[in-house]
């Protein structure tokens, strides 16, 4: 861990999601979308957050917003207690805490022109007096991201994907955020175009001095941008280290088998690709102790009744898997 108190910090956070049934309409079941995640982000570092499609890694970016209320846990920003905050303490959390949709075009209001989209940040969070320094703070901010401030008429159907994200950008840096939780910022675009995006982000992370919570569900998006890379299976953390180890020496299973279907540039070099037995599990009935024990091609008895915790393995890495763990 850095020496640097973290700017957000998470323990056991839960989000459990009740469903109904029968004639009562009583909760019958718990949806464990989060389950029991611990987490540090450092000032000026980007950690990324990765894992399947319904693993919980959005969940968990939306609930440190308060965007989704958790069901349990403590959140701390800057010091201070997210899960408390109320009224205009949480107003101001949430200008220093902003996110990066995937889809920027449904996040981006179609009736809406640019100008009156990055505008309505302004407004909200009184950051611009008069209409002549709104306009002059839209201008400048089409600019950081790297579009042209004529096209702020226009709407964001007249946008590239590229150009929508860029936008995207341009709202949530409007209020000078401290923290941007960027929610698979790149999913959604053309190769090359993500190249673009990342590096624009590298680039403002820099200028600005931002934190980031990088999502993905792929390893190989992740790689450059991040500082640490956290891996969630089924609701919780599974791996958490420095990118450059967790790339060179993976210790979780789960990892490892992720880490086999990201393509290395050199030719010369193979990798196995390690295929995994079945689907993600549904989160309503997990499997018993560790969660991946169905999958798992190392699975000893102790897996199906243990859950194993997360356990630091050598500097800065961390795994909770009872086999990788030395004793
Ligand atoms: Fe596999 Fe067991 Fe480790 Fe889970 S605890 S990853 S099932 S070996």
């Amino acid at each position: 861990m850095s020496e640097t108190q973290p700017l957000l910090s998470v323990r056991n956070l839960r989000k459990y999601y009740g469903i109904t049934g029968g004639l009562m309409g009583r909760k019958v079941h718990d949806v464990r979308a989060v389950d029991g995640v611990s987490l540090d982000i450092h000032p000026g570092e980007t950690l990324g957050l990765v894992g399947e499609s319904g693993c919980g890694k959005s969940t968990t970016g939306r609930c440190m917003m308060r965007l989704i209320e958790p069901s349990a846990g403590e959140i701390r920003f800057n010091g201070k207690d997210v899960t408390k905050t109320e009224g205009h303490e949480l107003r101001a959390l949430r200008r220093d805490m902003q996110i990066i949709f995937q889809d920027p075009f449904a996040s981006l209001n179609p009736r809406h022109t640019v100008r009156d989209i990055i505008a309505e940040a302004l407004v909200i969070h009184r950051l611009a007096a008069t209409r002549a320094e709104r306009e002059d703070r839209v201008i400048e901010l089409l600019e950081t991201v790297g579009l042209r401030p004529d096209l702020r008429t226009r709407f964001p159907h007249e946008f590239s994907g590229g150009q929508r994200q860029r936008i995207g950008i341009a709202r949530a840096l409007a209020v000078q955020p401290k923290l941007i939780v960027c929610d698979e910022p790149v999913s959604a675009l053309d190769v090359s175009i993500q190249a673009q995006v990342i590096n624009l982000l590298e680039d403002l992370q820099e200028r600005f001095n931002l934190t980031y919570l990088f999502i993905a569900h792929d390893l190989s998006v992740v790689e450059h941008i991040s500082d640490r890379i956290a891996v969630m299976y089924l609701g919780r953390v599974v791996e958490i280290a420095p990118a450059h180890d967790l790339y060179r020496t993976p210790q979780h299973p789960y990892t490892e088998a992720l880490l086999s279907a990201v393509p290395i540039p050199d030719p010369k070099l193979k990798r196995k690709r390690i295929v995994l037995k079945g689907e993600l599990p549904n989160p309503i009935r997990p499997p018993t102790g560790c969660h991946f024990h169905p999958r798992c091609p190392i699975a000893q008895p102790i897996c199906t009744k243990e859950a194993p915790p997360l356990t630091q393995t050598n500097a800065n890495h961390h795994v909770a898997c009872h086999l990788r763990v030395a004793v």
